[in-house]
């Protein structure tokens, strides 16, 4: 063997399909490799086998024939061990992401040294740009941007949390765009637990293991979104354990998310669990008014079709307290109608149109979490407020719990009235009444009121 067949056998298998792939190109052409050839995915090589997947029977049938031969050819001009090429499909290589067959850009892929159908997309839209940050994520938002923006690893790993819908993903996608813009050669490899988990079984199918593990551990920057996908999945945990640490010890930058924080991820390994809050754990908590109100403008500012007046972004602020993602499809939702029907949003058209998220978000909150806050707030016992006391500085606190409870869940006059020590439904609506027009002439109490509802609903 001449010295440079020894670099070449010492040359990792994704790279050397990068080299042939190439060549390939130049030799077919153009056309004829976007046609045919540019589908192809590298698997896997085992000793002098290789194997390479492409999406359809259709795209087979004629590559195998075609350019079976010159595929080998070319691989084992670069590495002689080749003895033999397997092409098989695997409708799962398809790449899904934005790009079609058309439009692949080589030269990205080709930079990036990974099999694109082995990530997981990313949304043009996830930007930092188009992060809004507000108290209940700034603390996160700022991990991100640290990671994403310094040259040396310094918050690693980082593990991000919250609840569904609140922008762990958003904000992944954020870093990773970032990274590739500032620095294209920095190797960011995105994807999902559960992607992570059918890469790997695959691997294990194929016998491949090696170069799946050579792959995941070539890379810079790690991300793996939804953590908690792999709990009771123990092999793919002990890989994933495995991966993460040999990334972590060569101070490559690991960023992990998941829908709790480390220590209350079940199922996965307590030695799992406590390497990922090793680092930085930046936690999304749920939403607050005022963000929702952020959000909310800023995605209607987009929408240049139709104006949604700051009355109905205040009250879908107030009203679908759930998470994000709601908030955005109930905005997108009015945008939609308003646009077909061609007349502006109003509250009752909100209202009808969402009613569905609206009950939703209003069964979340009970009365006695309302009990609760309204008696902390007015600084009186709990049991104030359904016991019989008629002292104004009880009775007070105890309509406005009463006017809340109409306000703010499903519930009717008859069940809250019984909710609050057993009171007659026209209590309840008395109590309705009486701070409804408290809140007209007295405006310390309105601000009161406001203030009450925000820190229930946020
Ligand atoms: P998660 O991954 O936590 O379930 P996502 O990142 O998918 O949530 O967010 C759900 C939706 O809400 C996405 O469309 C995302 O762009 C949007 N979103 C979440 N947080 C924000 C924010 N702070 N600013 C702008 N959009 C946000
Ligand atoms: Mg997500």
């Amino acid at each position: 063997m001449g010295s440079e067949e020894i670099k070449n056998n010492l040359k990792q298998p994704e790279s050397v399909w990068q080299e042939v792939r190439l060549k390939l190109r130049n030799e077919v052409g153009e056309v004829a490799f976007k046609s045919w050839l540019a589908q192809l995915v590298f698997i896997g090589k085992n000793s002098d086998h290789l194997k390479l997947a492409i999406p359809n029977q259709f795209l087979r049938d004629w590559v195998v024939p075609h350019y079976g031969d010159k595929i080998k050819s070319i691989w084992k001009s670069i590495d002689s061990q080749i003895q033999s090429v397997e092409i098989y499909v695997d409708s799962d290589v398809a790449i899904k992401d934005e790009l079609d067959s058309e439009s692949i850009d080589i030269n990205a892929e080709e930079t990036n040294l990974v099999p694109r159908s082995s990530l997981s997309p990313l949304d043009p839209r996830y930007t930092f740009e188009n992060f809004i940050v507000g108290r209940p994520n700034e603390f996160a938002h700022a991990a991100a941007l640290r990671v994403a923006d310094s040259k040396e690893v310094s918050l690693n790993p980082l593990f991000l949390y919250g609840g569904v819908g609140l922008g762990k993903t958003h904000l992944m996608h954020a870093i990773a765009w970032r990274i590739r813009e500032k620095n294209p050669n920095r190797r960011v490899y995105y994807l999902s637990a559960e992607k992570f988990m059918y890469e790997f079984v695959r691997a294990l199918r194929f016998r491949d293991t090696m170069s799946f593990k050579e792959r995941f551990r070539s890379v810079d920057v790690l991300m793996v979104d939804d953590v908690q996908f792999i709990a009771g999945k123990d092999s793919t945990q002990e890989e994933f354990f495995h991966t993460f640490n040999a990334l972590v010890d060569q101070s490559k930058q690991v960023v992990v998310s998941g829908d709790r924080s480390p220590a209350d991820l079940g199922g996965i390994e307590e030695r799992l669990r406590s390497r990922l809050g090793w680092g930085v754990v930046g936690e999304i908590h749920p939403t607050t008014y005022e963000l929702r109100l952020s959000i909310l403008e800023a995605k209607a500012e987009e929408v240049s079709s139709v104006e949604v007046s700051r009355k109905i972004l205040e009250f879908l602020a107030h009203r679908i307290t759930s998470n994000v993602r709601e908030l955005e499809g109930a905005l997108k939702r009015l945008v939609a109608h308003s646009e077909l029907v061609g007349r502006p949003i109003t509250i009752e058209t909100t209202q009808e149109l969402l009613h569905d998220l609206l009950r939703a978000n209003s069964r979340r909150l009970t009365i006695e979490e309302i009990q609760r806050k309204v008696a902390d707030y007015f600084n009186v016992r709990l049991n104030d407020m359904v016991s019989a006391r008629r002292a104004r500085v009880v009775a007070r606190p105890r309509q406005v719990a009463m006017y809340l409870a109409k306000q703010l869940t499903s519930r009717s006059l008859p069940e809250i009235g019984r909710k609050f020590g057993g009171r007659d439904h026209t209590t309840v609506m008395h109590a309705v009444r009486r701070v409804e027009q408290l809140s007209k002439i007295d405006s310390s109490f309105a601000e009161h009121l406001e203030l009450i509802k925000r820190t229930l609903e946020g």
